[in-house]
């Protein structure tokens, strides 16, 4: 026993490092290398995986492989999960193939002057009812039981075509829980060009609203209508009936999965805090080729790098755990409009007031090496050990250069903001959303081979290394006062404190 000890010292003298305690630094250091993650990226990115599209059965197969290496890494499964996944039950809806509108002796053709968006084969006629917006408080003190809703698009206040659709959604749900036969709405919005929209809804969608609510998928239509004229048609007639028949719309349940896992916090009060670490594994898929005829969306930038980043974070913190428990999580559906983080955000595995931070990280580019890109950067507290990481890399953290793109609230992050979680994503190095981003963006020519690892080197040790931080600081992150979502965060978390 004594000669042991005694070599030890031996040996501790010789390699002071091996036995002194490593700092988060040098912690960071010792895993995070240029060869894996390129091994990582180019794997996710190949043409074998055909674009991660949600509902694919290649994106089964970029789950097994990041469930593989969150095991390898010696994390563990979340109690309460299924093994290393959460299943995301999904309604795949297939577009009509045929449809037609008709009132007071006036018919209406498919795509040439109304859209689609939700509905199922069938015919459906009733007694009509206009609702001015149709917002929920437009149903008080109406029966609508049975009938077709006629309302505006919009609120009178938002323009923008991504506003319009969210509110949309909503009405539906509003006229879907009163009872209403179907819902049409007067789209005067000339900010998106009709055949957009109509390359919009007439594909494959998925969703994940239908199935939690035992009513009827009823028909959901926008009609055309820049110049009001058929909506002052209608204000001036007295008009009694209208009719919707939808062909070849087909819903039907689907299911897609999150992977998840966690590393316990060694320290006994800070372990019961949570450090989130996300990112969506999932892109487009195939579609559009480009001029080289390539159409496989590859999604290198768009989400490659951010799954790579969780992986890296875990490989790092599994091996050198943090105060903090971490837990790991990667999306599925964010491209279909944000699906697996909403429902984990809603249907939590971990309860979302002992996640104290989402650290989300998605990427649209980047047009400068020096820096990487916070959205929400200077939104929370943590704002200091970010900048501070980056610098040890010879990086700059800045903030979001582009918030006319309202990035903040595209990514998976905000499911988690607006809970009350503070929230940012850590992107890749952008001053501006310009065509540099552009070439790249949602395009077939995202490949593994066109990004630079040097700087992605240094880009995933300042995002571990900032994590090491958040995670081992005494005090846990908080949003900015004064932020949007500072009031929620304080609900969220009251009692905690
Ligand atoms: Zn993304």
């Amino acid at each position: 026993m004594k000669l042991i000890v005694t070599k030890t010292i031996f040996l501790c003298l010789i390699l002071s490092t091996a036995c002194a305690q490593k700092t988060d630094l040098e912690k960071t250091q010792a895993t995070v290398d240029k060869e894996t993650i390129k091994e990582h990226i180019y794997y996710l990115a190949s043409d074998e995986l055909r674009g991660r599209d949600t509902g694919s059965p290649e994106i089964l197969e970029a789950a097994a492989y990041i469930e593989n290496e969150l095991k390898s890494y010696g994390a563990e499964p979340v109690p309460g999960s299924d093994g290393y996944f959460q299943p995301v039950p999904l309604r795949k809806k297939s577009p009509a193939t045929a449809a037609g509108l008709s009132y007071a002796g006036k018919s209406f053709d498919l795509n040439t002057d109304f859209l689609v968006l939700e509905g199922q084969s069938g015919e459906v006629s009733g007694e009509l009812v206009y609702l001015d917006y149709g917002l929920e408080s437009d149903y008080e003190g109406k029966s609508v039981e049975g009938k077709i809703v006629f309302a505006k698009a919009g609120n009178g206040e938002v323009s923008d075509r991504r506003a319009i659709l969210s509110l949309s959604r909503e009405k539906y749900q509003w006229a879907r829980n009163a009872g209403a036969a179907g819902l049409v709405e007067f789209y005067n919005s000339p900010a998106t060009s009709w055949g957009q929209l109509g390359f919009m809804f007439n594909r494959v969608g998925l969703s994940l609203d239908s199935f939690e609510n035992d009513k009827p998928i009823i028909p959901h239509l926008w009609l055309k209508d820049l110049d009001n004229a058929n909506q002052k048609f209608m204000m001036t007639r007295s008009i009694k009936q209208a009719e919707i028949t939808i062909e070849g719309m087909v819903n039907e349940l689907t299911q897609d999965k999150n992977v998840l896992a966690m590393v316990e916090g060694t320290d006994p009060e800070l372990k019961k805090e949570y450090i989130m670490f996300s990112a969506h594994y999932d892109h487009v898929g195939v579609g559009r080729p480009n001029e080289e005829g390539d159409s496989i969306y590859n999604g290198t930038r768009d989400n490659a790098i951010g799954t790579v980043t969780v992986l890296s974070a875990a490989q790092n913190i599994a091996k050198y755990p943090l105060k903090r428990s971490a837990l790991f999580v990667l999306f599925t559906g964010e491209e279909k409009g944000l699906l697996g983080s909403r429902y984990l955000a809603d249907h939590p595995i971990i309860p979302n007031e002992d996640i104290v931070f989402a650290w989300n990280s998605d990427n649209g580019g980047y047009n400068d090496t020096t820096i990487s890109t916070i959205i929400g950067l200077e939104r929370t507290t943590a704002s200091p050990m970010i900048k501070e990481a980056n610098v040890a890399f010879g990086l700059t953290a800045i903030d979001d250069p582009a918030g006319e793109q309202g990035l903040f609230d595209r990514s998976d992050n905000v499911s988690f903001a607006k809970k009350g979680i503070p929230a940012p994503t850590y992107s890749l190095g952008f001053q501006a959303f310009d065509a540099e981003i552009m070439k790249y963006y949602h395009q077939p020519g995202d490949n593994p081979n066109t990004v630079d690892y040097d700087y992605l080197e240094k880009f995933f040790k300042s995002y571990v290394y900032a994590s090491r931080l958040i995670g081992n600081a005494p005090e846990k992150p908080f949003w900015t006062e004064g932020d949007k979502y500072y009031e929620v965060g304080k609900t969220l978390y009251e009692g905690k404190q």
